[in-house]
């Protein structure tokens, strides 16, 4: 992992960032790191106040930094955030969709709700930003990173809403990136393995004993192994890199 008091290289001076999901975990991981590399980014989460933390310590690296609330599966409320953002940030040139929740559960005892909900958030609500966001991508031959999951490549037993979510976010980013890539704009996800969040902490201890059991390189990952993954794909590293899904799992899924 690199140290992020090591990154001195500002890449993204001048550029606009939306991180969705920036208020805790990997979405915080990832919102201060684009901050390090010189973004200005507009921090996403539920509510307002949740994401003010987040833009407070990105404001310690570059100026500009904002704290948005929104229902990431509110498709009219996500396109009004996005206007705000082209518009009072100055453009956009990253949009980072991260925004993510679990419901679990067994698929005979899943409730519709549970299900609909898990595919509003994580799917659609990803839709959502990138439809807001393309036309202010293609001017910029801009990026979006997609944040799926690796149980979106190989399933998990309780997760059938979130594992259609993901997978369903992979098959979306190459086909969004078939689209726009003649206009320049590079479309990728990452696929995490089992990174130290609120979204883990809330398993059970077997479940995460037998999680990290399975994990080759025997340690979980950390929000910030995922946002290296993020700054390699928006940055100049990512310039060739389209259509792609990047594991980032410690060797999980092998
Ligand atoms: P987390 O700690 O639970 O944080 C979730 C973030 O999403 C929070 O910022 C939350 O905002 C926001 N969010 C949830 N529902 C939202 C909604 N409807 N509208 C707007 N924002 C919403 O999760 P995490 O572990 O950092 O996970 C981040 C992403 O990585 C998710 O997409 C997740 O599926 C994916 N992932 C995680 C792991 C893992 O092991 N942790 C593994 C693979 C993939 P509030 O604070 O306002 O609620």
């Amino acid at each position: 992992m690199t140290d992020p008091e090591t990154l001195d290289e500002r890449p993204l001076d001048g550029q606009v960032a939306i991180v969705t999901g920036a208020s805790r975990g990997i979405g915080h991981a990832i919102a201060l790191r684009l901050a390090r590399r010189g973004a200005r980014v507009a921090c996403v989460a539920t509510r307002v106040a949740n994401a003010e933390g987040t833009a407070g310590a990105c404001a310690e690296h570059t100026d500009g930094a904002r704290a948005f609330g929104v229902d990431v599966s509110d498709t009219g409320a996500v396109a009004d955030l996005v206007g705000t953002v082209v518009k009072e940030m100055g453009g956009l040139n990253l949009l980072v969709n991260n925004a993510g929740i679990t419901r679990d559960q067994l698929l005979l005892r899943m409730s519709e709700e549970d299900f609909d909900r898990v595919i509003g958030v994580n799917l659609k609500g990803s839709w959502n930003f990138i439809k807001a966001s393309t036309k202010s991508l293609m001017k910029c031959r801009g990026r979006i990173v997609n944040i799926t999951s690796v149980v979106g490549l190989i399933g998990s037993p309780g997760q059938s809403n979130y594992a259609a979510s993901k997978a369903g976010v992979i098959g979306m980013t190459r086909s969004v990136a078939k689209e726009l890539a003649g206009r320049g704009v590079c479309v990728n996800a990452i696929a995490p393995g089992f990174i130290d969040t609120d979204m883990t902490a809330a398993l059970d201890e077997k479940a995460r004993g037998d999680l990290l059991g399975s994990v080759p390189l025997k340690r979980m990952g950390t929000p910030d192994d995922v946002a290296a993954a993020v700054d390699f794909l928006a940055g100049p590293s990512g310039g060739y890199i389209t259509g792609q899904t990047m594991v980032v799992d410690g060797g999980l899924s092998l």
